[in-house]
């Protein structure tokens, strides 16, 4: 097995700026801090992947830059100018939201990203790596064509699946979204494009709010192919275990995809600041076995993780870690932190968490291999 990796430096400047959410303001009485998603905790990840060793075992991609052409086969043309101009101001702009904000030469970081993740996806198309994972920053899945938001700026997960699409042969892709928060983004790209399956597991109704319910399942002839997982907060290792084998796996099986891209975020783990469900790197590494499973059953094992979210920088390097040692089939070193997190109350999968899941597993009758 040869697994690709996606790192760039660049990744970890990108300037979230100096409020802990939104820009600080004495007379709003928010003070500065380093913003929550301060990209330290994805170079971190980076440096626990060299420092374990299992960076030898892994085989670097190129990392390169989107362009505008690929990145306007997801984003309109207002929205990209809009972020090129602001990425020549002296102090940068926001991609959307007023809390996701970038420095000077954001546009840059972002295109960057946006190029890696194609970089990783036409690796493993082309078959020099076997499956692949892309240690991008900022984040992508909640960039709606329009605007971003959520912290990203440019959908990087759509904008490798629209290039699959267009430049590699590939028709049928499935889209696993296992951040905490809805991938709303990815959804409204693919809502009525009945060739990309979108699953979302996420924390109902977390961010953004009122968004991603059961019962939001694409529109005209994309019905039935977003498929939504929306789970109770509080939700540990063993109702994440059941999603994946009730509804992920089925799911895949049944649309017999070409291509499986993870939008790969860390932030559904117990320690972090910004959504409260409670699983550990056990259930990532459960996770990635169910696509690796799926991808081997009817994509000739074509995986691509794209990272998310994920917002403690203690956790989230070893949930990486872990991920990326499973996708390798290499063993590293242990979770340090798992026997706390996995020790706490609240693994066993709950009566109305399995309720959650049913109602999603109920849909997947709706999906084929077309
Ligand atoms: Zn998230």
């Amino acid at each position: 097995m040869t697994t690709g990796y996606v790192w760039h430096e660049l990744f970890g400047w990108h300037d979230t700026g100096s409020g802990p959410l939104f820009p600080a303001d004495p007379a709003a009485g928010i003070q500065p801090l380093a913003h929550l998603a301060h990209p330290d905790t994805k170079r971190r990840m980076h440096e626990l992947i060299a420092v374990s060793g299992l960076l030898d075992h892994l085989t670097r991609i190129p990392t390169r830059v989107a362009t505008e052409a690929e990145i306007l086969r997801v984003h309109t043309p207002e929205h990209v100018e809009r972020i090129q101009r602001e990425s020549g101001l002296p102090k940068g702009g926001d991609a959307g939201d007023g809390f996701s904000p970038f420095g000077k030469g954001g546009y840059d970081i972002a295109a960057l990203a946006a190029g890696s993740a194609i970089a990783m996806v036409e690796a493993v198309a082309g078959r020099s790596v076997d499956n692949g994972y892309a240690l991008v920053n900022p984040p992508g899945h909640h960039a709606l064509p329009g605007t971003g938001m959520g912290f990203c700026i440019f959908n990087n997960v759509a904008v490798a699946v629209r290039h699959a699409q267009a430049e590699l042969g590939i028709r049928r892709v499935a889209v696993v979204d296992w951040d905490v928060h809805h991938g709303n983004g990815t959804q409204a790209a693919f809502a009525d494009d009945p060739t990309v399956l979108t699953i979302s597991l996420h924390q109902d109704n977390c961010f953004p709010p009122d968004s991603g319910p059961v019962t939001d399942r694409g529109r005209g002839a994309g019905t039935g192919y977003d498929l939504n997982i929306p789970m109770p907060p509080g939700t540990g290792d063993g109702g994440y275990r059941y999603a994946a084998e009730a509804v992920i796996a089925p799911a895949l099986e049944a649309f017999r995809p070409e291509l499986i891209v993870v939008a790969s975020g860390f932030d559904a783990n117990g320690m972090d600041p910004l959504a409260r469900q409670l699983i550990s790197s056990r259930a990532f590494v459960h996770l990635t076995e169910t696509v690796m499973a799926a991808a081997d059953s009817s994509a000739g094992g074509r995986l691509v993780l794209v990272q998310e979210g994920g917002y403690s920088p203690v956790y989230v390097p070893f949930c990486g870690l872990l991920t990326i040692a499973t996708l390798a089939g290499v063993p590293v070193l242990e979770d340090p932190i798992l026997p706390i997190i996995a020790g706490q109350a609240g693994h066993e999968l709950e009566p109305h968490q399995k309720d959650a899941v049913d109602r999603a597993a109920a849909l997947v009758t709706d999906i084929t291999a077309g």
